[in-house]
């Protein structure tokens, strides 16, 4: 199959804005591997129609910088300052080379064209030279493609070689196409999609009509997408809609996916991101587990072993993110793992079992309940041990005086909140569930003032995209305390934009300073301490709620104020 007819239907799928054309354009492409190529081409179009070359829950990259990309193209005798300056003037390497690749001889002509197959394979072997001598291997590979490319060919190829397709296709719209084509609901497409995370798979199985095969049920060692909760309005509401459940606490911390095939152990994160490496205690504690095959999922906190409490949630990402001198960190930030379900079990999958009979295999693995009402004398105990797995902390009750309790006692301890489950759900990967709720206490919004604007990129290059948001003290000097971008719709941004530029009071490249005038009411997760701050506070995730015009930079909330939440929220106080 010849990547240029497949270039020519990105072009299209590039020019519409559309979604629906996209997806228009996505089925002339399955019907143009049916008619010209074979079921592995298919799987390989997805793949590079999202800028892939590698499945989407495998974590390679391609890895080769622009650098390299400019000294190929150069190789085939277009001028490097000709190429920089085209760059400059179209903003896109893709469009680049094209445009100069046209005023070339065409010898591409002569050679023979590009297959599908000659693109991807060679791309996937460039991804996986390695040594001595490698950038030169790679140089040749990569020459050798731009070689036989024609114009718009060679726009496609720089583009997937930085993996940035520019197409506007994203896996939700190619789900659409193949639920269109194929004739099978998008739900379930998505929710094989959601454990496999290989959206090229999922279409070789449905071209190849191999939709029950092994390959895309839950595999070890391959993340699936976690299934999220809900915020729940309230306790009752929660317990009136599922009679009775099962609450457990909850931590802040990070979520993550533990995979055990003997005494091989991979831990992956909320966003499937391999961080094995950085939590070498809970490798080995996991390891100790005496069941040869398991998936089960927990959030990770940092503990601290004097008070017993979880330590902040940036303790646990210094941990997360830390690549070398792990033991160092180790001994410094303990972490402790509160495991919450389990999805695979020796070769069986659990997601469809109701969650009382995970809960119990969870349970039977570590070898008691960890039961708030029978067992919370041992619990508090042991807040202060050295135990490295856990299992989250139960209640199950349809008696909302007793949940509250329990809900009081969590945040006593330290944590945030509760999980309230429904026992009789199966584990839906990949959505957000009415069967799993989140409830924890809210914090009050803040009036903040907006000092700088950020200049957008992307979708928000027309507008400043974030703000930096502060608040001020007893004598109304200002601090910052973060940057919010969400929470504005199109005309919010089109609006902030002309009230902006009206109070301009310096441009600093990147980003403009601006007169303390407009006042925004903001909601946020959590406050954090924070060293990047004056104050010493900073908002995770804030986001606007509204426009406060009524109100100037004199009645905004004070730094005191921020730390009186901060004190608050989890139970500090
Ligand atoms: P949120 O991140 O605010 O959507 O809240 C849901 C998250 O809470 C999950 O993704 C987990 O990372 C985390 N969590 C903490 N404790 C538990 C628990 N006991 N059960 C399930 N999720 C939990």
């Amino acid at each position: 199959m010849l990547w240029k007819d497949v270039c020519e239907i990105f072009d299209k799928i590039e020019n519409t804005t559309k979604r629906l054309e996209k997806r228009d354009y996505f089925i002339k492409l399955i019907d143009l591997v049916k008619e010209k190529g074979k079921p592995e081409d298919l799987k390989k179009i997805c793949y590079m129609a999202i800028g892939r070359v590698y499945p989407e829950y495998d974590e390679r990259e391609l890895g080769i910088g622009e650098k390299l990309l400019i000294n190929a193209i150069t190789s085939m005798g277009i001028k490097k300052e000709e190429l920089l300056e085209k760059i400059k003037e179209t903003g896109d390497i893709g469009f680049a080379v094209e445009q100069l690749k046209s005023k070339t001889k065409q010898l591409s002509l002569l050679l023979s064209p590009l297959t599908v197959d000659d693109v991807y394979e060679t791309l996937k072997r460039v991804g996986e030279i390695e040594g001595e001598g490698s950038q030169k291997k790679k140089l040749r590979l990569i020459s050798s493609l731009f070689m036989r490319a024609s114009p718009i060919e060679c726009r496609y190829l720089a583009r997937l070689i930085l993996e940035d397709m520019r197409l506007g296709m994203n896996v939700p719209t190619i789900l659409d196409a193949l639920s269109v084509y194929f004739n099978v609901p998008k739900e379930k497409l998505e929710k094989i999609y959601a454990i496999t995370n290989d959206i090229g798979l999922l279409a070789e199985k449905l071209i190849k009509n191999e939709l029950e095969s092994e390959d895309l049920k839950l595999k070890l060692f391959r993340p699936i997408k976690p299934m999220l909760a809900q915020l729940a309005p309230s306790i009752e509401e929660a317990l009136l809609e599922m009679g009775k459940a099962q609450f457990e606490t909850k931590y802040d911390g990070a979520r993550v996916q533990i995979h055990k095939g003997g005494d091989k152990v991979k831990i992956y994160s909320r966003r499937l991101e391999d961080v094995t490496n950085a939590l070498p205690e809970i490798v080995d504690a996991i390891k100790k587990i005496n069941v040869e095959e398991l998936i089960v999922e927990g959030e990770c906190v940092a503990i601290d072993k004097q008070t017993g409490k979880p330590r902040p949630f940036q303790d646990i990402l210094r941990r997360f993110r830390r690549k070398y001198d792990i033991g160092k960190m180790m001994k410094e930030i303990n972490l402790r793992v509160y495991l919450f379900d389990i999805l695979y079990k020796n070769g069986t999958s659990l997601i469809d079992e109701e969650f009382e009979k995970r809960r119990k295999e969870l349970e039977d693995i570590v070898g008691y309940e960890n039961d708030w009402r029978t067992e919370r004398e041992r619990i508090e105990r042991e807040l202060k041990s050295d135990k490295i797995v856990d299992i989250s902390y139960k209640l199950v009750s349809d008696d909302p005086k007793e949940a509250r309790e329990f809900y009081n006692w969590s945040l006593s301890i330290g944590h945030e909140g509760v999980m309230i489950k429904n026992l009789k759900a199966p584990y839906t990967p990949g959505s957000r569930v009415r069967t799993m709720y989140k409830f924890k206490p809210t914090l009050e919004s803040l009036d903040v003032v907006i000092t700088k604007a950020k200049r957008g990129m992307g979708k928000r290059k027309d507008w400043y995209g974030s703000f930096e948001i502060c608040v001020k003290d007893e004598e109304g000097n200002l601090y910052p305390i973060g940057y919010v971008g969400t929470g504005l719709s199109e005309a919010d941004l089109e609006m902030l934009k002309e009230e902006i530029d009206k109070i301009i009071k310096r441009d600093l490249g990147e980003e403009v300073e601006v007169e303390p005038k407009i006042v925004i009411e903001v909601a946020y997760e959590e406050i954090q301490k924070s060293d990047k701050y004056p104050c010493g506070y900073a908002l995770r995730f804030p986001r606007v709620v509204r426009f406060r015009f009524d109100k100037g930079k004199d009645d905004i909330n004070t730094v005191k104020d921020v730390e009186r939440i901060y004190e608050i929220q989890r139970g500090r106080k």
